[in-house]
């Protein structure tokens, strides 16, 4: 309805994924009619600016969420688990960016380039996936649809940002450190992290893989409704303040070559491409900051095997691993027809 503006909830406001669905508002411009920032006690009473305006941070408690349109929630599962059925009470959709609920078979766990169809029954809880299990179904998408997946095996390359605006900070102060010559600390991250890389820091489960890896797994094949879809996820820390990349190799039911891949690619909503041998130019964290697009590149064929690609993504986790997942869900869910159209400016803020 034109006009029409929604009263928005940011629950973890002052976090590095709230900051940043704030910017995502911004950016897509939001029909924003009333803000309602959330975050603990600790903050409460500083200031978030957005649109322009400063405004006061309220603490989370149920009564915040009266009169409250869409709640996007990015304070942790706990908090998720706490206060996501108080705000569903008071009437809002909640787009929920913690893991509380993904494998919940009564919520949609949506990425909109994949299974945004999902969104037709207007749900009123729905997940957003884990950032590497996202970025990964942007780029697995349009494969999928022509060759039908049947094996991922995935390493990741994930940033410091994507455990917080915390790590993100302890990554910069060791660079300092080293810089100055002093003894870098690790507080956050369970190692050091600068001019270092290490097994992602999530417990390892009974399987011997860490919960990341056991997320991605699950979370794909939510998304794909594909329940047996063989994966190997290997995922790892790396001293990149902000996007993750993933070297992918795929099986699939039937041959596709590494040219038809990239042209479907190319044309894929949420893709960009960024492949050019010549100049070695390939996907990199330092490009995919700021882009709402996952970059693709590195498509190449695997000798002896006609039936596998290998390919190379980098995303933003804080942006399709998160911030921008989760407001693309709440345009669809105001404007079914919109298309995620590319504003390409460079946007990060970390
Ligand atoms: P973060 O930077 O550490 O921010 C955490 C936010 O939660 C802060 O606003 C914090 O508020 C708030 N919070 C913590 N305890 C709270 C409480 N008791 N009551 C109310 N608010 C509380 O973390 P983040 O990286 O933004 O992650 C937030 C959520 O998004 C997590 O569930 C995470 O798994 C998920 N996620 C993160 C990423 C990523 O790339 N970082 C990607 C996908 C999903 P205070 O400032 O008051 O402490």
């Amino acid at each position: 309805m034109a006009g029409k503006t929604y009263k928005v909830a940011v629950v973890g406001v002052t976090g590095a994924v709230g900051q940043e669905i704030l910017r995502v508002l911004e950016r897509r411009k939001f029909p924003v009619g009333e803000l309602v920032p959330l975050a603990s006690e600790r903050s409460a009473g500083s200031e978030t600016v957005f649109a322009g305006k400063s405004q006061k941070v309220r603490k989370l408690e149920a009564g915040a969420f009266a009169g409250v349109d869409f709640a996007f929630f990015s304070a942790g599962a706990t908090r998720s688990r706490e206060f996501v059925p108080a705000a569903i009470q008071a009437g809002a959709v909640v787009i929920d960016n913690s893991s509380a609920f993904r494998m919940d078979e009564k919520v949609p766990l949506v990425v909109p380039e994949v299974n945004g169809d999902l969104l037709k029954k207007h749900p009123k809880l729905i997940a957003n996936p884990n950032c590497s299990a996202a970025i990964l179904a942007v780029a697995l998408a349009p494969l999928h649809r022509a060759a039908g997946l049947q094996r991922v095996v995935v390493a990741t390359y994930q940033s410091a940002s994507g455990a917080g605006a915390k790590a993100m900070a302890e990554l910069e102060k060791q660079v300092k450190d080293f810089a100055a010559g002093k003894e870098p600390r690790a507080e956050v991250f369970p190692h050091v992290l600068a001019f270092n890389l290490f097994s992602h820091n999530s417990p390892v489960g009974a399987n011997g893989y860490n919960e990341e890896e056991n997320k991605m797994v699950e979370e794909t094949r939510k998304i794909f409704g594909l329940s047996d879809l063989n994966m190997v996820p290997t995922c790892v820390r790396v001293p990149v303040p902000r996007a993750h990349s993933e070297a992918v190799v795929v099986s699939f039911t039937k041959k596709i070559s590494s040219q038809e891949a990239k042209a479907l690619l190319a044309k894929a909503e949420g893709v960009k491409v960024v492949d050019e041998p010549q100049k070695n130019l390939f996907p990199m964290p330092r490009h995919a900051s700021g882009e709402l697009d996952v970059l693709v590149g590195r498509i190449r064929e695997v000798p002896g095997d006609p039936l596998s690609l290998a390919f190379f993504v980098s995303g933003d986790q804080l942006l399709k691993g998160a911030a921008w997942n989760a407001v693309q869900i709440a345009e669809r869910l105001i404007t079914p027809d919109r298309k995620s159209t590319r504003l390409n400016s460079s946007h990060a803020n970390i």
